[in-house]
């Protein structure tokens, strides 16, 4: 009877995991005998909000362990959880996808040098402990969190309900910024995700076969076959760099009269990848306006279909237009009531706590205490400075691009939300670690988190790439490579960093067959 109540508990927790969002999903778990612990609690507290019910988590299983709870299950979110030791603490992931985006190989997804399950690693495949029954993955949206209560609201397909937790990681990450910008939502695409990309992919390969229905006028003609990138920085010019590989590589011997026609275009407010130091940015410039890329500089005012203004009164027409410009935080992180930076992060200390302002009063579990000096901060970087005391929200941590420490603002990267969870499992991890119960474990002390680049890399396409590395000593200039060396570079950095050996066969094989047969261009 235990075994058989194990056996469905199981069935029901993979079936968390495996199942993205659908209404199947959602009825499968409302109904499903194992899940009866989400039991009805109350009606949302915002009115404006459904009225579905609202469920509070009673957990079956009791394991003693503290509850961590991770929201998003992004480059920071995924380290975490791979690094944390499940013996320490039952999970619960809430993530609106079930699997980790390898986002630097993103924009080969969106011309077909690489298939889409090739840079998405499941969750299960980073922490196999996932498929145990006390912990679990919920593919829902955090709503809201209330660090008084110790609870996380979530939704999934109008279904709401709340997660305790003893332990709260937001990482959550940002999202594109139009920066307030007519019609950019309604007439560009964005590229975060895999579905983004497949959007890409499909808009292309439409636009391309739209262009070839005879007695189409050239001008029409021509607008399906621009494509436009808002924003140099290396992902507009990575994703310019796999058009112009598509373009050269099959659609020249597909259709050679559009491969002529179609036009690439970067438009860039300041500099193009303002990131890299002046050579490799002059050596990018060259080798992308060799291969046609067109690159201009200008602010973008309002985009229409089909067409875009910049501030001048300059026109670009597109059949495609790719908004790349940077990013900004999403409407979860906004409506926290925690402490913000002035670019809208959520603000943390240098061990990665939440801070709030201290009239929040954050939690009843807070022990009130003399406040010591370096516990009070204000908010100095980040756009706008602020003057505000702040106090650490308990058991509250953010990692990613989802928060910034003020005195030490770090960029939105991949990189930095890595090092962010690998630090904070370690800093977790030492939390519990028990030498009497644990004695062949050596864990040191983590300090303060410290960021190290490991430096900037961009594909340009042409089989050539540009590489900067940190010598690591301040006041001495990073090293910098370009041409072939830096791609090889590229692709194999990539490639030793994915987070499975499947997928790492699955990217060399995808790799191997662009080369051998070209880019697989259905649309279905
Ligand atoms: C195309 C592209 C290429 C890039 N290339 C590079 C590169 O080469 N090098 C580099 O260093 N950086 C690169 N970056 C930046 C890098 O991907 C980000 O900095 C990194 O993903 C941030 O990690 P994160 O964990 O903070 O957030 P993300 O990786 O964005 O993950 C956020 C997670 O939170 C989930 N989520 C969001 N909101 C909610 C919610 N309300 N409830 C539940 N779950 C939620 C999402 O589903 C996701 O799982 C690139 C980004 C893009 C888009």
């Amino acid at each position: 009877m235990q075994m058989l109540k194990k056996g469905a508990l199981l069935r029901a927790a993979s079936l968390l995991v495996h199942q993205q969002r659908s209404p199947s999903y959602a009825a499968a778990i409302h109904n499903h005998p194992s899940f009866g612990f989400l039991a009805p609690y109350s009606k949302h507290s915002n009115p404006a909000a459904s009225n579905a019910p609202v469920y509070e988590s009673k957990l079956p299983l009791s394991t003693g362990r503290p509850r961590l709870v991770c929201l998003g299950t992004g480059w920071g979110g995924a380290r975490l959880l791979h690094d944390i030791d499940p013996k320490l603490y039952d999970l619960t992931v809430i993530s609106m996808r079930n699997h980790m985006v390898f986002t630097p190989l993103l924009s080969s997804t969106c011309v077909g040098t690489l298939e889409p399950q090739a840079v998405a690693v499941h969750i299960t495949d980073i922490q196999p402990a996932l498929f145990k029954p006390q912990n679990h993955v919920l593919i829902s949206e955090a709503l809201s969190v209330c660090s008084k209560t110790k609870q996380v609201e979530a939704v999934s397909d109008g279904i709401h309900f709340k997660v305790p937790y003893d332990k709260l990681v937001i990482s959550t990450g940002s999202q594109g910024s139009t920066f307030g910008i007519p019609g950019v939502l309604e007439h560009t695409n964005f590229l975060r995700d895999l579905h983004q990309a497949e959007a890409i992919r499909s808009k292309l390969v439409d636009n391309i076969s739209k262009a070839g229905i005879p007695g189409r006028p050239a001008k029409e003609k021509q607008t399906l076959l621009d494509i436009v990138i808002v924003g140099g920085g290396p992902t507009g010019v990575e994703v310019a760099g796999e058009l112009t590989d598509f373009i050269e590589q099959d659609l020249k011997r597909m259709y050679p009269d559009r491969a002529k026609a179609m036009r690439v275009t970067i438009i860039e407010a300041k500099e193009i990848l303002g990131t890299f130091d002046y050579s490799l940015r002059e050596y990018a410039a060259q080798k992308m306006s060799k291969r046609g890329v067109r690159l201009h500089r200008g602010i973008v005012q309002k985009v229409e279909a089909g067409k875009l203004t910049l501030q001048d009164g300059e026109e670009f027409t597109f059949g495609l237009c790719i908004w790349s410009t940077g990013v900004g935080p999403t409407t979860f992180i906004s409506s926290l009531p925690f402490a913000k930076t002035g670019a809208g992060r959520l603000v943390v200390d240098s061990h990665l706590r939440v801070l709030a302002p201290i009239e929040l009063d954050v939690g009843v579990t807070h022990i009130p205490r003399e406040k010591k000096e370096e516990e009070k901060f204000s908010i100095l970087a980040e756009e706008k400075a602020t003057e505000q005391p702040l106090e650490i929200v308990p058991h509250m941590y953010a990692i990613g691009d989802c928060c910034a420490n003020p005195s030490h603002p770090l960029p939105a990267l991949a990189q930095v939300a890595e090092q962010q969870g690998r630090y904070l499992a370690a800093s977790l991890n030492y939390e519990r670690y028990d030498p009497k119960e644990m004695p062949r474990k050596k864990l040191t002390p983590p300090g303060e988190f410290v960021y190290k680049s490991l430096g900037n890399m961009a594909n340009l396409g042409g089989y050539a790439g540009i590489l900067q590395l940190s010598r690591g000593r301040p006041g001495v200039g990073p090293l910098s490579f370009s041409g072939l060396v830096s791609w090889l570079a590229w692709r194999s950095a990539y490639l030793t960093r994915l987070g499975s050996i499947r997928k790492r066969m699955l990217v060399a094989f995808n790799w191997t067959l662009t080369l051998i047969f070209g880019r697989d261009m259905s649309r279905w």
